[in-house]
């Protein structure tokens, strides 16, 4: 008992910005970032302000940035907007820009407080003011060094992760998307410092990268990890792939930090997702992961039935402050009561959808990957280095005015901002029902 209580009272922190829900990515497109304002609100009247210590993020900066994009992509993404497109035709297309990842109103903000949060949550984690850091409008693991891709553009991942490497030796980097975390896998794929590892939908599916024999380069060979699923992955089967494995690659690589990208597209019943989980099979990740008791940063990223999402992440939330399982499951009334129609339950049942994932297929899958976990060298280590600057001073981030752990604060932090762009712009026949929809990712 002793032992275990610790773990199951870890300081969290959480990042949220009450503007992030305002940003629109257009009509018809399944990127929705008010999922990120559900999933708060959601979580507000469940009452877990109460326990979680709440910071609306700093803006991320050009210069920080940069620290992984080029500074002419960084730059083109900060100068575009709807009004000039015709100006920036050819660069649109270089750094791919345009359908999947369309030019909307305010980006660049928008990826200013995504990344701040990850950045933020970094430092806080490197001071050790924290056990848990959690930013929801995180994870956007596509987006490449010059390249905006599957809905991403900067990579809050990659920057938290480097930042963390001033103080970590090594750190573990999970993804549980249901697409392949390919930018994160490709900034790190020749470093031993960051071990990656992706759980995903593979064959015939974006991005088309994540293949099982695919492992790392040179230094670091090895150091990445793919396990390259099929169509109607269940909770029981997800279980005995990730445990075994991720138990493996935590003995032998013996991580200080975990980053944990928390894609909720892999959830039964996603927009764009074909995988059977419910809250449980997801949540069970961060769960086994919190068990660790290390350092721990939790992420978004996809997902494209954004009530799921929501409920995914509010779960997740609880899951991190241990307390998921006192959790009703009827739902608290929020402001987004009517979506959660018609049970308003925050939990979802699986369909009745074909688990491709047969037993010999699985087998040969955990045979090759234990085989690559073999070869590494236990715990590498790094020679000596002077430590470099924080990015951010954490103490010049400051609790939201409007206050946090009373009831005050619960009325007030989704007014602001009002919704007003959201409300402006939703016209009413884009809601996620709809079935005329971008190309799907
Ligand atoms: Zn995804």
């Amino acid at each position: 008992m002793a032992y275990t209580q610790p773990r199951g009272r870890q300081k969290v922190c959480y990042y949220y910005d009450s503007d992030v829900g305002n940003y629109y990515y257009g009509q018809g497109h399944p990127m929705k970032p008010q999922r990120i304002r559900m999933t708060h609100n959601l979580l507000l009247n469940y009452g877990m302000y109460r326990k979680l210590e709440i910071y609306r993020p700093y803006r991320a900066e050009y210069h920080e940035m940069t620290k992984f994009h080029s500074d002419e992509y960084i730059r083109f993404l900060k100068s575009i907007r709807p009004d000039n497109v015709a100006d920036y035709g050819k660069q649109m297309q270089r750094f791919n820009v345009g359908e999947d990842c369309p030019v909307f109103e305010g980006m660049y903000e928008f990826f200013q407080i995504a990344t701040g949060g990850s950045i933020a949550g970094a430092v806080k984690l490197n001071r050790g003011h924290t056990d848990i850091a959690i930013n929801w409008s995180g994870g956007l693991h596509h987006a490449k060094k010059s390249e905006a891709s599957g809905f991403c553009y900067v990579n809050d991942i990659v920057l938290a992760i480097l930042e963390m490497l001033k103080y970590h030796d090594r750190i573990l980097y999970i993804d549980i998307d249901i697409h392949h975390g390919d930018g994160v896998e490709e900034a790190f794929y020749t470093t031993d410092r960051v071990f990656t590892v992706s759980f995903h939908k593979y064959g015939e599916y974006f991005p088309g990268t994540g293949d099982l024999r695919d492992s790392g380069a040179g230094k670091g060979k090895n150091y990445s990890l793919n396990f390259p699923m099929r169509d109607g992955m269940d909770d029981f089967t997800y279980e005995r792939c990730f445990k075994p494995i991720i138990k493996k690659v935590m003995e032998h690589y013996r991580p200080s930090a975990i980053v944990l990208q928390c894609g909720a597209d892999s959830l039964t019943g996603d927009r764009l997702g074909c995988f059977n989980l419910t809250l449980k099979g997801h949540g069970m990740c961060v769960e086994y992961m919190k068990s660790f008791g290390l350092p721990m940063l939790l992420l978004g990223g996809g997902g494209y039935t954004i009530r799921n999402v929501a409920r995914c992440w509010t779960y997740e939330t609880a899951v991190a402050l241990h307390c998921h399982e006192d959790l009703s499951n009827e739902l608290p009334y929020n402001d987004y009561f009517e979506y959660f129609a018609p049970d308003f339950k925050l939990h979802i049942e699986k369909n009745n959808m074909t688990n491709q994932n047969d037993n010999v297929y699985l087998e040969r899958c955990m045979e090759k990957l234990t085989e690559n976990l073999r070869s590494i060298t236990h715990a590498p280590s790094v020679q000596m280095y002077e430590r470099p600057e924080d990015s951010i001073d954490a103490e010049q981030i400051t609790v939201p005015k409007n206050g946090v752990g009373d009831t005050q604060f619960k009325g007030n932090i989704d007014k602001l901002g009002g919704g007003q762009a959201y409300a402006d712009n939703n016209t009413g026949d884009d809601d996620e029902f709809s079935e005329a929809e971008a190309k799907v990712l």
